[in-house]
């Protein structure tokens, strides 16, 4: 495949998620044109307002990715597609209906609108780390995981689990192994690439969310820590920050070596303590709020170190230094708090 440059044309579905919002706007100062899809109208005009309606990106509502031919008309003319629109949260009660089928059918349907398309030259997939972490090893310590790792869980595991994270990891790695089937099994004329992220946080691009209700799961779990009883167990301890992973899905189109590889994109090890710990040592937080986030044991850390994992392959591949152009951990939970405490503030 030949590399994706600008101005040309790239789908993104899920434009008015998260991760998708400042996927738009990574591509857009790029010069890409884009073509973002959104469940309805009212989501589109809300995109649209949100990057300035920008001329070079249009909308296309797509009601159900399950549909097969849910993004045929959307893909047309597109020559890379960025794959975001899946589920993520942890309030889903029927596990196959809302997490298995969306994850892995949606997955489905933007492999068979590409390989119908002859513009596409490579369909990136945002996958999660959740699709390479064995919850079943246990603490493993001396485990460094890496892209040959795979989540074990099958689809019966998510479908008649009893806890939504399990149904969800098992959606993340099941919609992934999809992709990876297709390729092997249709060889289409483009080429894939996965992208795994932990748990993603960064503040929100503007406009992406009116109410704090309707703030994602992942900035969640910081937001969660305000007016919490105490600090949760830390479940997943890897972090990447949204900055460097809306630079990776523009450099996973762009760097033609990396057609069909999969890549860690961590930021680093967290731990909800440190969190709060962030929180309190914050100067730019006032003292008034800071007494919402419970103080727990300052400078604890899970016991028992579960397992890191290399993403050197970003560095090496994307060209992209996770730590050297990311923002700090510290940088992001406040600027993130400061961002969600004003949209607090707004919405009184
Ligand atoms: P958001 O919830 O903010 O965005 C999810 C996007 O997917 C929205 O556009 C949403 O549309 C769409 N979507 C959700 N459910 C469905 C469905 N059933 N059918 C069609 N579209 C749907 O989440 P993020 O931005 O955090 O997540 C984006 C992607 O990144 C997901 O694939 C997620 O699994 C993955 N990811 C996220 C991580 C994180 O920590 N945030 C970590 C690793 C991977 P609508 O607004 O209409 O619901």
């Amino acid at each position: 495949m030949g590399s994706i440059q600008p101005p040309q044309r790239i789908l993104v579905t899920g434009a008015n998620g998260f991760i998708g919002a400042h996927c738009v706007a990574n591509l857009l100062s790029d010069g890409f044109q884009v073509v973002g899809t959104v469940r309805n109208e009212d989501k589109a005009q809300k995109v649209a307002k949100q990057h300035s309606f920008n001329p070079a990106l249009s909308l296309s509502i797509v009601p159900d990715v399950t549909d097969p031919h849910a993004f045929d008309i959307a893909i047309q003319g597109c020559n890379g597609v960025l794959h975001l629109a899946s589920p993520f949260g942890y309030t889903y009660t029927d596990f196959e209906k809302e997490l298995l089928i969306p994850s892995i059918n949606g997955t489905r349907s933007i492999c068979n609108a590409a390989s119908k398309t002859p513009s596409v030259q490579r369909v990136v997939i945002t996958s999660s780390f959740a699709a390479v972490f064995d919850a079943s090893a246990g603490p493993s310590p001396d485990r460094v995981y890496t892209e040959k790792d795979w989540s074990p869980l099958t689809y019966d595991m998510g479908k008649n689990g009893t806890a939504t994270p399990v149904a969800y990891r098992a959606s993340k790695v099941l919609a992934e192994k999809t992709a990876w089937d297709f390729l092997e099994q249709e060889k289409p004329h483009w080429d894939l690439v996965t992208l795994c992220p932990g748990m993603v946080f960064g503040p929100l691009f503007p406009g992406t969310i009116d109410k704090l209700k309707d703030l994602n799961t992942s900035n969640g779990l910081v937001w969660g820590l305000f007016d919490a009883d105490n600090i949760p167990e830390t479940k997943a301890p890897l972090w990447t920050s949204i900055t460097a992973l809306a630079r990776a899905h523009t450099l996973a189109l762009t760097t033609k070596k990396a057609g069909n590889e999969r890549f860690l994109v961590l930021s680093g090890e967290f731990d909800n303590q440190e969190l709060a710990d962030i929180i309190h040592a914050s100067t730019s937080i006032p003292p008034a709020i800071k007494v919402r986030v419970p103080v727990g044991e300052k400078g604890g850390r899970h016991k028992e170190k579960s397992f890191t994992a290399d993403s050197s392959k970003v560095a090496e591949v994307l060209d992209l230094d996770l730590k050297r152009r990311d923002k700090s951990l510290e940088e992001t939970v406040v600027a993130l708090v400061q961002q969600l405490l004003a949209l607090e503030q707004e919405t009184l």
